[in-house]
């Protein structure tokens, strides 16, 4: 595995790759990797000969400066992980490489990037879709795999793939959890002990909504209701519990299986966010 850190480095490496006439996929990250990451990697081994992983944490799609210098950053287990995993290159360029001096372009995906994680986190999917097609432009892979965790993430990136023609295909890895159910994130380890057992919830909440989907419960107030009701830790501030269309993202007036729980809450002044779609065990 090659650890690439210049663009001009990546561009080589890509244009031997195509000479070989192998296919190529990325796994955008932002680090700290754990078996959540490790899981979009295997997807991404099965579907392509070389694997790109990208290690970046984007100052873009950070609000707070202070969220941002509290990320973890562990290139060096990061590269190890990747080398372990079958990765075939690491590309970790530096902030300043990737947004020099005087940079001002934004990809905005209109709406999408404006409700429920965007409505908390003004400017946040603005961030996360520049890096994203910055990243495309300069792997231009065949596939690129993200993780369904971050569903409103997928749905901005879908959509841009659609409205800018990227020419890649979008695959979408399911959510790794612990054992008590918590959708693993490099967040977590932020987490007080008291507050990893109140994060819990969350994912027991989603599960509890799809076994009542499954008792005929349809109604999406009562179905969010039941969510709520689990999360009554009062270390837990819940953000948002909604009930929406996987495409659209628009609040659904009944419950199908396919319609997708979001769930967003603060426990230790760190951000979780989960879902489930009803009609998919977890
Ligand atoms: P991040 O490093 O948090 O930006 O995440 C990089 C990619 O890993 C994104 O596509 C995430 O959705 C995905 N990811 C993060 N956590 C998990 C998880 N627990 N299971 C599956 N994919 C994940």
């Amino acid at each position: 595995m090659e650890l690439i850190t210049s663009s001009e480095r990546l561009s080589e490496y890509l244009a031997e790759q195509r000479l070989r006439r192998r296919s190529i996929a990325l796994v955008p990250t932002m680090g700290a990797l754990h078996p959540g990451h490790l899981s979009l990697i295997d997807l991404a081994r099965e579907h392509a000969d070389t694997v790109v992983v990208s290690v970046f944490v984007n100052p873009l799609q950070f609000e707070h400066a202070d969220d941002f210098d509290l990320y973890p950053q562990t290139l060096s287990i990061d590269e190890q992980k990747c080398r372990e995993r079958g990765v075939s290159a690491l590309y970790a360029p530096t902030a300043a490489q990737m947004y020099p001096d005087g940079f001002r372009t934004s990809v905005h995906v209109s709406h999408f990037s404006e409700i429920l994680e965007g409505a908390s986190r003004p400017g946040h999917f603005d961030g996360v879709a520049t890096v994203v097609a910055k990243f495309f432009i300069s792997v231009d892979p065949d596939v690129a795999v993200f993780g369904a965790k971050d569903f409103q993430q997928v749905a901005v990136v879908r959509r841009m793939i659609r409205d800018l023609d990227f020419r890649l295909r979008l695959i979408v890895a399911p959510t790794v959890r612990e054992h008590d159910g918590l959708a693993m994130s490099s967040r977590n380890s932020r987490l007080t002990q008291r507050g990893r057992r109140a994060a819990a919830q969350l994912s027991l909440g989603l599960r509890s909504a799809q076994q009542a989907f499954v008792g005929g419960t349809v109604d999406p107030t009562t179905l969010i209701d039941v969510v709520r009701r689990c999360c009554n830790d009062p270390l837990l501030t819940i953000d948002y519990v909604t009930l929406v269309d996987p495409n659209s993202l628009e609040p659904v007036s009944q419950a199908h299986p396919d319609s997708v729980l979001l769930i967003a809450a603060i426990v230790d002044e760190v951000r979780l966010i989960d879902n489930a779609a009803l009609g998919s065990p977890m």
